[in-house]
């Protein structure tokens, strides 16, 4: 089993080399070159099929669908890349039973989206190669009939031709946790901005690396690429397909390095391949070797013109840009002093940041900024999202956390409400308001109370009285629950004291 920590002789000998591939299904309505809908997940097998996806011949031109570009643009602004001008679609030939055409529509040279980056939790840079839209594929699944041992492919074309978003890194990733991280803030652009949900297991993301282990002082990293030095030969890299989660990104990047090292050590030869996660067993097993350059035969697609991107197309998908996470981290470090943590936590989707600002935008009209913040952050890190649920009215919370801060209640109390409304329905308003009153209520009327229990517990009194001082506190917790816990046990004690005194 692979270890999270690199082996002494890795760290000594090895450097780790990683590229990502990252494929992401777009948010939209209909498929990319038809009017099919792109919504597959559980329906009946081809039943959201057309000629065109289903690649039968003499089938209607493909048309461009606009709102997958718009995305797939959208993409290429939020991971800082430059857009291109034109858009040129290629056939990427290759024979496989889920591919309809014999080929995929997709890009080669002069890719949409170039040159980006972005920046992991721990500011670590991530230089993006290219991002261009493409065709998925349809589904195949492999069976073998228990009686006869014949074994057959089924195919479900509602899959095919759903629009794709293509991201390829650079090789620049170093450790198994950057590429994690890497995985993670893609998928956070993606949702933040509506590209897509970004469920792996759902297949609307799907994360490849490509990894292969260096010599250390042997190789640089040079223009975007690995590059020998002297005349060092360069390991292979190996493909690995088939990973479900983006944890599963991390773990098969471990995996793969620590065997790669094994067969550098044993002196067996490694060869290019390409190799799958099998997430039960928590190893890569071997698919298929992979020729060296494979040739896809690309030639530009006949049937699609070349689109052309204006600069008031780029300024009018960019005014869907928002604040992404990362940039929430920042302000809300540097402007309200949050713990990177919180921060992390509260930012990591945008319902919840969206959620915290309100609160936090509330609560200041009655706190100062930094507090609202630390307050509004203290309970969604403690409670709401224990409680994980983000329904409670934002002004009923704000009046909640506003009675903790002066006192009226505390924090257990505060939950106890808060869990009460979610359950039952409860109003937070009400709730408050009725312990308020209790509560004015047990102020006004302390002294009776105390002069009650010190008349109900002589014993306890003249313990006290006799110099027994610890019996104060067992007093205290008698007036507290006379007042049903609504006192403030501060005053309590001083009026017992008083009391106590007289
Ligand atoms: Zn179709």
């Amino acid at each position: 089993m692979p270890k999270n920590k690199p082996s002494k002789i890795y760290t000594e000998k090895y450097d780790l080399i990683v590229g990502l591939e990252i494929h992401i299904q777009t948010n939209t309505q209909s498929k990319m070159f038809c009017t099919c809908p792109a919504k597959y997940f559980q329906k009946e097998p081809n039943t959201q099929v057309c000629p065109v996806c289903l690649g039968l011949p003499d089938a209607p031109l493909p048309l461009v669908n606009k709102r997958a570009i718009e995305l797939c643009i959208l993409m290429g602004l939020g991971t800082n890349c430059n857009i291109e001008n034109e858009i040129h679609f290629y056939r990427k030939h290759y024979s496989y039973p889920d591919l309809a055409k014999g080929y995929q529509i997709s890009q080669y040279n002069n890719p949409l989206c170039s040159n980006g980056y972005v920046e992991t939790v721990d500011g670590v840079r991530i230089d993006i190669e290219r991002i261009h839209p493409e065709e998925d594929v349809a589904k195949s699944t492999h069976h073998t009939e228990k009686s006869s041992g014949k074994s057959y492919f089924l195919i479900d074309y509602n899959k095919s031709s759903v629009p794709l978003i293509e991201i390829v890194t650079k090789p620049c990733i170093r450790t198994p946790k950057d590429a994690k991280d890497f995985a993670t803030e893609v998928r956070k652009i993606a949702r933040y901005l509506n590209i897509s949900e970004g469920d792996m297991e759902k297949g609307q993301m799907r994360c490849e690396p490509n990894i292969s282990v260096q010599e250390k002082g042997k190789w640089e990293y040079k223009d975007g690429k690995i590059v020998p030095k002297g005349n060092y030969k360069l390991n292979p890299k190996i493909e690995v397909k088939n990973i479900g989660s983006i944890t599963a990104v991390e773990k098969s990047i471990i995996y793969e390095r620590e065997r790669l090292i094994k067969c550098i050590e044993e002196g067996e030869e490694i060869i290019q391949q390409t190799r799958g996660w099998d997430a039960d067993r928590n190893i890569t097993v071997f698919q298929r070797s992979k020729e060296d350059a494979e040739d896809y035969n690309y030639t530009p697609d006949p049937d699609i013109p070349i689109i052309e991107v204006s600069s008031t197309d780029i300024e009018r998908i960019s005014e869907e840009l928002i604040e992404l996470s990362n940039e929430k981290i920042k302000r809300y470090i540097k402007d309200w002093d949050i713990s990177k943590y919180a921060a992390e936590v509260i930012s990591s989707t945008k319902e919840n940041a969206y959620y915290f600002e309100k609160l936090q935008k509330q609560l200041s009209k009655e706190l100062s900024e930094k507090e609202a913040a630390l307050e509004a952050s203290n309970w969604l890190m403690g409670t709401i999202f224990a409680i994980g649920n983000l329904n409670i009215d934002i002004a009923d919370l704000t009046l909640l956390i506003l009675a903790f801060k002066n006192g009226i209640i505390t924090k257990n109390k505060g939950e106890e409400i808060l869990k009460d409304s979610l359950e039952n329905g409860k109003d937070i308003k009400k709730e408050l308001e009725k312990i308020k009153e209790e509560k004015e209520n047990v102020t006004d009327n302390l002294v009776e109370i105390v002069k009650d229990t010190i008349k109900n517990n002589s014993k306890a009194v003249n313990d006290y009285m006799g110099g027994k001082e610890s019996t104060l506190g067992f007093l205290v917790g008698q007036v507290m629950q006379n007042t049903k816990g609504t006192a403030n046990p501060n005053d309590v004690r001083e009026t017992l004291i008083n009391e106590l005194k007289k």
